[in-house]
């Protein structure tokens, strides 16, 4: 029966007492987003542009790069599209930017770091993104940088971004950007929170270890506290909070996050219609008083026991 709630789910996403949770799609290029498009997603959350680069040796130009990002702008006309500046490094090496071997790349330069010895990266890459936005009539896209760990950081990205017309943002995945939340938020106007990342600094365990499965679970009550954070941060702000980890794509695990303050999810596009369902069958009421229970277990399972028994 549920297979088929989900099937025939239509959207937009409300929770059971009519409160709206915009549900986006995370992508990789132009093809994913023309996907996405056809599906229930109100937009782009997460449009990873590292993720069209994996094998380019050189730079594209500016002209290229615009083609590209213009790609998923075109996929989504109107709609919300976020675009992640280049997230190289770690597990995503990209040929043209990252050059140096590294003994823990996890930790090293990825992300915005990139631009501490290569600014003209971040330039260039913000010049094509605004290009990619005026040919294709978007004003002020929402565009933000992983990694970010300072609130230097934030204000550098942030100055550039308004010298472009572009909406500056951050991803929340270093715990120094939810302990510091109120700070960062004053230079930037969203958060949009990386749960994968967030969970692997938070509890030093490393992502793509297949023996550390315990750890790296963002229900543990240490992770869900620094969302807490964030949104806390947010709802003082009036500036918005979203999640575009993995954890957005678990139905009972959103619940929670939206409890905490969340208010849009991206994921992978084809888990949005069993999110959907799952939110429709709940009240804001309820997810706040699970928020507020979770982040008080003493386990990722309580956690997850607690939203089973209050939810199910
Ligand atoms: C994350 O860290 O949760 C995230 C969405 O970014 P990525 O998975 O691309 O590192
Ligand atoms: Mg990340």
């Amino acid at each position: 029966a549920l297979q088929a709630e989900i099937r025939t789910w239509e959207g937009p996403a409300q929770t059971a007492d009519g409160v709206a949770v915009q549900l986006l799609a995370n992508v990789q290029d132009g093809a994913a987003a023309r996907k996405a498009a056809g599906t229930h997603a109100e937009g782009i959350g997460l449009y990873r542009t590292e993720l069209s680069f994996l094998t380019a040796q050189t730079e594209p130009s500016v002209a290229e790069q615009a083609r590209i990002y213009g790609e998923v702008f075109a996929a989504f006309p109107d709609q919300k599209v976020v675009v992640r500046t280049l997230d190289a490094g770690s597990d995503k090496p990209v040929p043209f930017a990252n050059h140096e071997h590294e003994e823990n790349p996890a930790l090293g330069v990825r992300g915005i770091r990139l631009g501490w010895t290569n600014q003209g990266l971040v330039d260039r890459q913000l010049d094509a993104i605004a290009q990619a936005a005026e040919d294709n009539n978007v004003s002020a896209p929402w565009v933000m940088a992983p990694m970010v760990a300072t609130v230097d950081e934030a204000y550098e990205f942030a100055q550039k971004c308004r010298a472009r017309d572009l909406k500056p943002g951050i991803m929340v995945e270093v715990p120094a950007a939810a302990l510091l939340a109120d700070a960062f938020l004053a230079e930037v106007d969203f958060f949009s929170i990386g749960t994968n990342d967030l969970t692997q600094y938070t509890m030093a365990a490393d992502r793509m270890s297949s023996h550390l499965a315990t750890l790296t679970d963002p229900w543990q009550p240490a992770v869900l506290r620094l969302v807490q954070l964030a949104c806390q941060a947010g709802e003082r702000a009036g500036k918005p909070v979203g999640v575009c980890g993995e954890a957005a794509a678990d139905p009972l695990l959103a619940c929670v996050l939206i409890g905490l303050g969340v208010s849009s999810l991206s994921m992978a596009m084809t888990a949005i219609p069993s999110v959907g369902v799952q939110l429709g069958k709940v009240t804001m009421e309820r997810c706040r008083e699970l928020a507020t229970a979770v982040v008080d277990a003493r386990n990722s399972r309580d956690a997850k026991e607690l939203a089973v028994s209050m939810l199910l």
